[in-house]
C-alpha cells in the first residue's frame, strides 16, 4: 500500500523561492576579479537569475540544453546556478585549469549551446575556438569590459543580456529526475567523464550533507567556500546556503593566505570550506603574521587527508574544529565526515585529533562498506582494510552518455582503500593505484605524506611506490622545504623514525621546488611514479 502524501517534486527553483520568502535580506558577498568587494542579498541575486532565466528563453534554451561555465567563486556564477537550473536546463561546470584539449573534448562530449566565461578565462575559449560547436560565448562581465577585438563570432555580455529583462518568473514544473548540472571527473587516465546531477540528487545531498551532524549549516552560519563553484558544486554549498539562509562570502581568485584572512575578518566568517592546501597557505600567513582567526568555528576539510598538525593548529591556534570530510564528484561528494560527536565529548585532546585524522562516518544518505577483490564485504574492525564501495540517492549510477552502469551488484567502486571501524570510523589508507606494495605488506603514502608535513621544514611531501630488487615495491618521498626550518634527508627520517613502522621508512628522499598538482590540487603522481620508476633498481 502506498502512502497518501503529495508527490511536490524537489526542484531548484524551490529552493531559491524558499530563499526568498525565509532570508531574503541575507548577504552575498563577493570578492570580485577585479578586486572589489561586491554586496548584495538573496533577494536581489534572486531578481537577477530570474532576469537570466527569461533571457534564456529568449536565447531559445529548452529543458535538457547544456550550458557551460568556466568561471570563479563569485556572485554571477552563483546566478548562474539558479537560472540555468531553474529553467530545466543543465549547468555544466568547466574547471579553468583543464588543458586545451580537455576544454574542447568535454564541450564537445557534454554538447555545450552557450558558454558562460569569467573575462580572464575568454583566452582559454578562444583558443579551442575552432574546434568547438557553440552558438555563443557570455562574458560574465559589464559592457565596459567587453573586448574590442576577438575571433568568436557570437560574444554576448552577460549584463547586457539580462539588462532589460523581467525579474519575475512562473518558474516550470517538471520531474525532480530531471538533470540539473554536469562536472567532469579527470580521471589519470582516458577521457574525462561526465556526472550529471539530477534536482532531487541535488537537493538531497544539500539537505543531508547539512545537518547538524554533518556540516552543521544554519542562517547563523557565515560561509567561505574556497572549494571552486566549478567543481562539485563547490560542494553543494550555494544550494544549502540557499536552503538555510547562511550568508555566502565567495573569494573569486584571490584565493591566497592573505586573502582569505583579511576576508575571514571583515566579514566575520564562521565556516570555512576547502582542500587542505588552501589552509597550509592561511596557517603559514596567521603564523607568520600572529593572526588568530577569531570568528571561525569550523573548517571544513576535503579533496585530500587532512594532516594531525593541521588539526591541531586550527584547534590550538584559532579554537576552531577541523571537520574532516571525505567523498568525490562522483558522490556530489559528500560521502563521511567526522564531526564533532558524543565520543568526543571526554576524549584527551590529543586522542581527538588521532581520531580526527579519520575520514569520519557515514553521513546519512550515504552507506559504505569495504570489500575484497571478489567483492566480499570485509569486518569492520578498524584494521581490515578493502576497496571501499558506497551507496545512496546522490551518488552515479552512469556516467553521461555512458552505456552501461558504473555500479557492481548495486554499489560504486570509489578507488579508494579504507578501513571502518565498529563505531564507523571510515579511514582512507589511500587509492588504490597509489597503495605501496612491499614485501607483500601495504604502505599507505598518505600516512607517510600526513606525518612528515609535521617536520617543521617541510612545506609539502608525496610519497610513491617505485620498484625494487629485493621488496617489489619501495616508497621514495619527495619534499618541498618551507625554508622556515633546517630540512635535509637525516633529519625528515630521524623525524618519522618514532612515528612510523621502521619498514615505512623512505629508501631515499628527494628534495624539489614544487610538486605537480592537477587541476583540482590533486598530487599528480602517475608522472613521478613513470620518471623515477628505476631510481632505487641501480
Ligand atoms: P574528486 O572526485 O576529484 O573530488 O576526488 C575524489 C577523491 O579524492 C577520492 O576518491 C579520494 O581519493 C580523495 N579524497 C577526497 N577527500 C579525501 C580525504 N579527506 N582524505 C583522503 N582522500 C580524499
Amino acid at each position: 500500500m502506498l502512502g497518501n502524501m503529495m508527490q511536490d517534486q524537489l526542484l531548484i527553483s524551490g529552493v531559491l523561492e524558499h530563499a526568498i520568502k525565509t532570508h531574503p535580506q541575507t548577504e552575498i558577498v563577493s570578492h570580485t576579479i577585479e578586486g572589489e568587494v561586491h554586496r548584495y542579498t538573496i533577494e536581489d541575486s534572486s531578481k537577477r537569475a530570474k532576469k537570466l532565466a527569461n533571457a534564456l528563453k529568449k536565447l531559445e534554451i529548452k529543458e535538457g540544453d547544456v550550458l557551460g561555465t568556466i568561471a570563479l567563486n563569485g556572485y554571477r556564477h552563483y546566478e548562474l546556478y539558479f537560472g540555468i537550473s531553474g529553467i530545466g536546463a543543465v549547468l555544466h561546470t568547466l574547471n579553468p585549469r583543464l588543458f586545451p584539449e580537455q576544454v574542447e573534448y568535454i564541450v564537445n562530449h557534454a554538447e555545450d549551446k552557450y558558454i558562460f566565461v569569467d573575462l580572464p578565462f575568454l583566452p582559454i575559449v578562444e583558443n579551442v575556438y575552432e574546434n568547438i560547436d557553440v552558438e555563443g560565448i557570455i562574458l560574465l562581465c559589464e559592457k565596459s569590459q567587453m573586448p574590442a577585438e576577438t575571433k568568436i563570432k557570437n560574444l554576448i555580455c552577460y549584463e547586457e543580456l539580462i539588462a532589460d529583462e523581467s525579474d519575475e518568473i512562473d518558474w516550470p514544473e517538471f520531474n525532480e529526475n530531471t538533470a540539473s548540472s554536469l562536472c567532469y571527473t579527470s580521471g589519470t587516465t582516458g577521457n574525462p567523464k561526465g556526472v550529471l546531477y539530477s534536482h532531487r540528487s541535488t537537493i538531497l545531498h544539500a539537505w543531508y550533507a547539512c545537518a547538524a551532524n554533518a556540516m552543521n549549516i544554519s542562517s547563523t552560519s557565515v560561509i567561505l567556500p574556497v572549494v571552486p563553484m566549478f567543481h562539485v558544486n563547490a560542494w553543494g554549498i550555494p544550494y544549502a546556503a540557499a536552503m538555510f539562509g547562511s550568508k555566502l562570502v565567495l573569494p573569486g581568485p584571490h584565493t591566497g593566505g592573505e586573502a582569505i584572512s583579511k576576508l575571514v575578518q571583515s566579514e566575520l566568517v564562521t565556516n570555512l570550506m576547502g582542500v587542505p592546501t588552501v589552509w597550509l597557505d592561511l596557517l603559514n600567513f596567521t603564523r607568520e603574521n600572529n593572526i588568530t582567526l577569531e570568528s571561525v568555528t569550523s573548517v571544513l576539510v576535503g579533496g585530500s587527508a587532512a594532516p594531525r598538525a593541521m588539526i591541531k593548529e586550527f584547534q590550538e591556534k584559532h579554537d576552531a574544529f577541523l571537520l574532516h570530510g571525505w567523498g568525490m564528484t562522483e558522490m556530489s561528494p559528500l560521502g563521511t565526515l567526522n564531526a564533532f560527536n558524543s565520543d568526543m565529548v571526554n576524549m584527551d585532546l590529543e586522542e581527538r585529533y588521532d581520531l580526527q585524522t579519520s575520514q569520519g562516518k557515514a553521513i546519512y544518505g550515504c552507506q559504505i562498506k569495504i570489500v575484497d577483490d571478489k567483492g566480499n564485504t570485509l569486518p569492520n574492525d578498524g584494521k581490515t582494510f578493502g576497496r571501499l564501495m558506497v551507496k545512496g540517492p546522490a551518488i552515479i549510477e552512469r556516467y553521461y552518455k555512458g552505456e552501461e552502469t558504473a555500479l557492481e551488484n548495486g554499489w560504486f567502486d570509489t578507488g579508494d582503500v579504507s578501513t571502518i571501524s565498529k563505531d564507523g570510523y571510515m579511514r582512507i589508507v589511500d587509492r588504490s593505484k597509489d597503495v605501496i606494495k612491499t614485501g607483500g605488506e601495504w604502505i599507505s603514502s598518505i600516512d607517510l605524506e600526513n606525518t612528515a608535513v609535521g617536520h617543521p621544514g617541510i612545506a609539502e611531501a608525496c610519497v610513491v611506490g617505485v620498484l625494487h630488487p629485493k621488496w617489489d615495491e619501495r616508497p621514495l618521498m619527495f619534499v618541498v622545504k618551507n625554508n622556515l626550518e633546517e630540512c635535509d634527508k637525516d633529519s625528515v627520517l630521524n623525524y618519522l623514525s618514532d612515528k612510523v613502522a621502521k619498514w615505512w621508512l623512505p629508501d631515499d628522499i628527494i628534495f624539489v621546488d614544487e610538486l605537480p598538482h592537477g587541476a583540482t590540487g590533486k598530487l599528480l603522481k602517475t608522472g613521478l611514479r613513470e620518471e623515477y620508476k628505476n631510481h632505487l633498481m641501480n
